[in-house]
């Protein structure tokens, strides 16, 4: 394990936050849609089950996405900000069957303001170990996925929407179609 668990955690949850808000599709288009996230990505504590909550989860994802784009000044500037709106509190709290993990707000405030602090929390894991660069981008030239390369070696360049399988594909029908030519 590179990072502790509530970090690694918090890193792909806030990557899978940001993937559903690509160019041109929405991958939380309603109330459904976020429950469903809300399970998959084992998120627990308050739902509301709100179109606000939606929207407050969905206007999130371009501060996020920001990170993978920003330089350590910058991606410091977005964590302490989001730390500092949601007045964040670190504290080592246990509940349901997980170990000691921090929280940094409480389990009752909004799912929006929880999303945001977990994914600066963990953000600022990477800033203090100097391993901003696991942060990266789909390599799939039709993606516009963000990933978090949690590898030993750093060798992860797809995302998991299936892109590696995709781009195995092409490069065989080419390698085909070049000893057929
Ligand atoms: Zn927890
Ligand atoms: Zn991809």
């Amino acid at each position: 394990m590179l990072f502790a668990h509530d970090t690694e955690c918090g890193l792909l949850a806030a990557a899978a936050l940001v993937n559903t808000g690509g160019a041109g599709r929405e991958g939380l288009p309603d109330v459904a849609a976020l429950d469903d996230f809300f399970t998959t990505h084992g998120w627990s504590g308050r739902h509301e089950h709100t179109d606000a909550e939606l929207r407050q989860v969905r206007a999130l994802r371009p501060r996020l996405r920001r990170i993978w784009h920003a330089d350590a000044d910058e991606v410091v500037e977005i964590v302490n900000g989001l730390l500092r709106e949601s007045h964040a509190l670190p504290q080592l709290i246990r509940h349901d069957d997980e170990p000691y993990h921090l929280h940094a707000v409480p389990r009752d405030a909004p799912l929006a303001t929880r999303m945001a602090v977990e994914a600066a929390m963990a953000m600022a894991d990477l800033v203090r170990t100097g391993e901003l660069r696991r942060l990266r981008h789909c390599d799939h030239p039709d993606c516009d996925n963000v990933l978090v390369d949690l590898s030993k070696n750093r060798s992860r360049r797809f995302c998991e929407a299936g892109c590696g399988n995709r781009a195995a594909v092409s490069a065989y029908r080419a390698r085909r179609a070049a000893s057929h030519s």
